[in-house]
């Protein structure tokens, strides 16, 4: 099979950059070509050196700045039809919003309808690989993956575990959750590009007993991811705390139950302390950080700079649909003011770490996607310099790569996607850009 070589200006993290300004651990490639065999990063390197041949096809786009495919490392698929719902904070939020739109998951045509719907927004905003929570029905993890096997996406999801303080009809058992999601473990972990995630909703909605058997099949498959929330809003801290009353903190819920480790990523994570903190490094734990959720919900602000000195690993999320927007850029922008008001001005290359390589990591991802490096999955977006005249007139008056990628997160959103690459093959054009 061929070569294909991507020509663009190309951006990405080799390295954390960290908050210091800088541009360390960047790497920039100007009139660069990226060369891709079988789907796979082959070299990154000026289009001048390139050695055209007859068996290299050329895919130009030059004067687009090519950047990794964007991680969301937290998002809810079955509330693709609750997003951007009026006036409630969480617990409130989950009543009137979630679990309705929750229940129409056991139908699996409607289950198919909404995964095609989700993984082409997200296409359409230049997101690769995401890690999704399905509902309580395991026909909804099975409907996600179908739809992501068929797109050849690198995807993590599972089924929801949820045993009390819900619905009757969105409730398993503490039995039923484990024997479900081990037969999904068992179907879909590692086929093609996919991966189990382990995933009670949060500390109230679930048992001990279901907590220690999750910890079960946590251990029985060592490479399965575990997501959930945890400290995300303060009458969620004080209920989670007033259902464990032996532990030390919320936090400590999912550590003393065996929850935390390596691959596992817990959305929120605001009101932890730097005990939680430190714990979480520890263990190896992510947090998900979820600003426009946050500032939807009033929930509060994630603090990046805590979390950095602790040693916790931070992935960026969307949190649809308590987040408002599918973009990373979008998110990005909002990640940059809750950060601002924090007294924190995090660099543009902190930035596209977070949305990248850093979610990569937090995923423990980063040997398959999330930079150029060769052997790397060869998944990627083409931004549009020109993609709206406030984009145009800015980056026309820019510094650098950097600089650009600063103001796609100010000023773009899927209109700023050119086009989406899947192991190094286009999959969503303009036409279908839709916000
Ligand atoms: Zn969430």
């Amino acid at each position: 099979m061929g070569v294909t070589a991507i020509l663009a200006d190309f951006l990405h993290c080799t390295a954390d950059p960290g908050l210091a300004a800088g541009g360390d651990g960047v790497e920039i490639v100007r009139d660069g070509a990226l060369l891709v065999r079988d789907g796979r990063i082959e070299r990154l390197l000026p289009a001048r050196a390139l050695e055209a041949g007859p068996d290299v096809a050329i895919d130009d786009w030059r004067g687009h700045l090519a950047v990794p495919g964007f991680i969301d490392t937290h998002v809810h698929y079955p509330q693709v039809d609750v997003v951007a719902s009026y006036g409630a904070q969480l617990l409130d939020w989950l009543e009137r919003y979630t679990f309705p739109a929750e229940r129409r998951f056991a139908d699996r045509a409607y289950a198919d309808a909404a995964a095609a719907f989700f993984l082409d927004r997200l296409l359409e905003n230049g997101t690769t690989t995401a890690a999704v929570y399905c509902t309580v029905h395991p026909q909804s993890v099975d409907a996600f993956f179908t739809a992501a096997l068929r797109r050849g996406l690198r995807m993590i999801a599972g089924k929801l575990l949820m045993d009390r303080n819900c619905p009757d009809d969105l409730r398993d058992s503490a039995r039923t959750g484990y024997d479900d999601s081990r037969a999904l473990v068992e179907r879909w972990h590692g086929r093609g590009r996919l991966g189990y995630a382990i995933t009670p909703r949060f500390a109230p909605t679930s048992t001990p007993e279901q907590l220690a058997l999750a910890a079960q099949l946590a251990r029985e498959v060592p490479d399965a991811w575990i997501q959930s929330h945890v400290a995300e809003n303060r009458d969620e801290v004080d209920w989670a705390r007033s259902l464990f009353p032996e532990a030390a903190s919320y936090l400590d819920i999912y550590d003393r139950a065996g929850l935390l480790r390596d691959r596992a990523v817990y959305g929120h994570c605001i009101w932890l302390d730097d005990a939680d903190r430190r714990r979480m490094a520890q263990r190896g734990a992510a947090a998900a950080f979820c600003p426009t959720s946050n500032l939807f919900l009033g929930s509060g602000l994630y603090d990046l700079a805590a979390a950095r000195a602790a040693g916790m690993r931070t992935g960026l999320a969307t949190d649809i649909g308590g987040g408002t927007s599918y973009s990373m850029l979008a998110t990005l922008a909002e990640a940059y003011k809750v950060q601002q008001l924090q007294g924190v001005s995090v660099p543009p290359a902190q930035s596209l770490y977070l949305a990248t390589l850093g979610g990569a990591v937090a995923l423990g991802l980063a040997d398959r996607i999330g930079s150029f490096r060769p052997g790397r999955e060869a998944d990627l977006v083409l931004l549009d310099r020109n993609a709206t005249p406030a984009l145009a007139r800015r980056t026309a008056a820019s510094a650098d790569a950097l600089d650009d990628f600063f103001a796609f997160m100010m000023l773009g959103d899927a209109r700023a996607v050119a086009a989406t690459y899947v192991l190094g093959s286009r999959v969503a054009a303009p036409a279908a850009a839709s916000g």
